[in-house]
């Protein structure tokens, strides 16, 4: 069900953000300019042949390998999920993000970059009325050992457990507000992984600026918050539920990631009847 809270906003100015992409290491500058009411998110490709834009969704997200793509035909754009973190927190919800590359930059690993950005255009309020998918039945999906679970709530919160091996270990989260001071919680891998991934050719942007790399058998390197690797999947399962429409609801991950919360989101896309 949809339900109606407050107003929809946009930014008042436009505003620039410049960096490299994480998988591809190239140089990438957004342009994030105000949108009509019930616009939602639209996104350009500036450097592809005639200008191609599309409207993000649930339904647009091409690949959730590692970080959530975007796309409609040869039209793409990767790691949307920090930039619609901090869109969340800001409760924007129409903006058009003009984009000369297939990746969004990847700044310090964390959505508060884009956070600091955004919030220096200033947001203007619109007639039209904020809706939000409110959950009235609990949903669940399961994939191995990962699990995500949807239950009705009057608010919006997130409970997140994820275990890995040490250093990390077992950690969790359960909240209700606040988040713009968890917005600085960095994305995080193996150094052996990140290894891995640039002889394939991706992760190229990736270096200890803008990722925590742990060691196996060492100690953990400083956190920005406590438990920041799991700050940062709550991170991440709020980007990629906002790229659908905000929520109301208790949601529960455990070992989750990008593909179990892509799934979730068109669920709810998809029953909002
Ligand atoms: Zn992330």
């Amino acid at each position: 069900m949809l339900v109606r809270r407050g107003q929809q906003h946009t930014l008042e100015n436009t505003v620039k953000i410049k960096g490299r992409g994480l998988h591809t290491g190239g140089p990438v500058s957004v342009t994030i300019k105000p949108a009509p009411e019930d616009s939602g998110f639209v996104f350009c490709r500036k450097d592809l042949p005639g200008e191609q834009c599309f409207k993000a969704g649930p339904d647009k997200v091409v690949d959730t390998n590692r970080s959530t793509t975007l796309g409609e035909g040869k039209c793409r754009v990767g790691t949307v999920e920090h930039f619609f973190a901090a869109v969340a927190v800001l409760k924007l919800d129409n903006l058009i993000v003009e984009i000369d590359g297939p990746e969004m930059p990847i700044l310090d690993g964390s959505p508060y970059p884009f956070f600091i950005e955004l919030k220096k255009g200033g947001k203007k309020k619109q007639e039209a009325s904020r809706l939000w998918r409110k959950i009235e039945e609990p949903l669940f999906f399961r994939d191995c050992f990962s699990s995500i679970v949807a239950l009705p709530a009057e608010g919006f919160r997130v409970t997140y457990v994820f275990i890995a091996p040490p250093p990390i270990g077992h950690q969790a989260l359960d909240r209700e507000e606040n988040w713009e001071e968890l917005l600085p919680a960095r994305t995080f891998g193996w150094e052996e992984e990140a290894k891995e991934l640039k002889k394939r050719g991706l992760a190229r942007g990736g270096s200890e600026e803008c990722a925590i790399i742990f060691r196996q058998g060492e100690e953990a390197p400083p956190y920005r918050v406590p438990n920041e690797p799991v700050v940062h999947k709550a991170l991440d399962l709020i980007g990629d539920l906002a790229l659908y429409r905000p929520v109301l609801g208790h949601f529960i991950a455990v070992r989750a990631g990008h593909k179990l919360h892509n799934q979730l989101a068109r669920e709810l896309q998809a029953g909002e009847g």
